[in-house]
């Protein structure tokens, strides 16, 4: 008995290259069937090079892509189960929402019956919640419901995997904050596989299942998002992801890190050989204290302070070493501390990240 394959999508050494540029070098890669996996990087790195190259719009200059546990290199994209939502939805702005939705089912060959067409606009219109908008034009709806149509037009024809090139680039950020929740929604009561291309980080963290953080055209972490966030592979993953602060030092034997000015931090890295070292410290992961504290291993001067209502968020110089930034949470009414004041910062030594230089 042969078993469903249990991987949507896979990549096996995949390189592409247009003429003298390498867009994707080396890509080993395995999405599982049904999972939200969002593809993030700064611009050019190789994001929608690789989504192409799922959807059948780009092949591989070397390595293999596998859908479904076939390989499908060579194989055009209209014969994938594989859907793809353009960032400009690419709707027909005279057509109404219905004739949008029907286009690709109307192109099939043998035709469709038009009663299996209709109810099948029918069942993806419920899908994106526009039902009754069938006979509304494009040109007369919002940018939000737009982006419902395009998905609708996407799921139309049931593919197995659907692929998102930043389909939300073009909306408000309150809208943008709508349509991810309504985005995960519609995956989980789908249960189809949603590649997702973006290199909005906070987009990233909040709706996928597994993260793929990647840099000029290699993956440099395949993880869960709090495991991206938490425990980043490297220095480019603690830094594209979220905020973080960043110090040389050298890793002394004991498992102390020696810093420019001086002073030891303390951490918990006793399986690293001493040497220079990079700490990574989340602004959350500090804490702050008025004055000079006994135990704080370093102390500076609050130059900026962003008051975020529930906390603020602090610009600290510290001595002879560089700016910091502290995000602290507010405890009481009266915590805030102003620019000017001097401070010592601490922090549990779990939570710093150490990269070897
Ligand atoms: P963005 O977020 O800006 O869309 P991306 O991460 O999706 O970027 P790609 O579009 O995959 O990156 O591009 C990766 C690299 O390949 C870039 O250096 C880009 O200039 C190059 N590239 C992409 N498409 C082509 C093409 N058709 N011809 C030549 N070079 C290309």
């Amino acid at each position: 008995m042969i078993s469903a394959p249990t991987n949507d999508i896979e990549f096996r050494s995949v390189t592409k290259r247009y003429g003298a540029v390498t867009a994707v070098s080396d890509i080993n890669l395995t999405v599982p069937k049904g999972a939200f996996v969002a593809l993030l990087g700064p611009s050019g790195c190789g994001k929608t090079t690789c989504l192409r190259m799922i959807g059948g719009f780009e092949q591989p200059s070397e390595g293999e892509v596998l859908i479904a546990g076939k390989v499908a290199n060579g194989v055009p994209a209209y014969r994938r189960p594989v859907n793809m939502v353009f960032q400009q939805y690419a709707l027909f702005p005279h057509f109404d929402v219905e004739k949008n939705v029907a286009y690709g089912l109307k192109q099939l060959r043998p035709k469709l019956p038009v009663a299996e067409i209709s109810r099948r606009v029918g069942e993806a219109l419920e899908m994106v919640r526009l039902s009754g908008f069938a006979k509304r034009r494009i040109h007369e709806m919002s940018g939000g419901q737009q982006q419902r149509v395009a998905l609708a037009r996407a799921l139309v024809n049931k593919p197995s995997v659907l692929l998102l090139d930043e389909p939300l680039a073009a909306l408000d950020k309150k809208l943008r904050t709508a349509m991810q929740i309504e985005l995960q929604t519609l995956q989980r009561d789908l249960g189809i596989t949603f590649v997702l291309v973006t290199h909005d980080q906070e987009e990233a963290l909040s709706m996928s299942d597994l993260v793929c953080v990647m840099s000029a055209g290699r993956i440099r972490q395949l993880a869960t998002p709090q495991e991206v966030y938490d425990r980043p592979a490297d220095l480019f993953v603690a830094d594209f992801v979220g905020k973080t602060n960043r110090f040389d030092g050298t890793l002394e034997a004991g498992g102390t890190v020696r810093l420019g000015n001086g002073a030891a931090l303390p951490v918990s890295r006793k399986d690293l050989a001493p040497g220079a070292v990079t700490v990574a410290l989340r602004p959350e992961a500090i804490r702050l204290s008025r004055g000079t504290g006994n135990a704080a291993t370093l102390e500076g001067t609050v130059t900026h302070r962003i008051f975020l209502g529930s906390a603020a968020e602090y610009s600290i110089a510290i001595d002879g070493l560089g700016d910091m930034l502290v995000t602290a949470e507010r405890q009481t009414q009266n915590d805030l501390v102003a620019p000017g004041e001097r401070v010592a910062i601490s922090f549990d030594p779990g939570t710093a990240h150490i990269f070897p230089a």
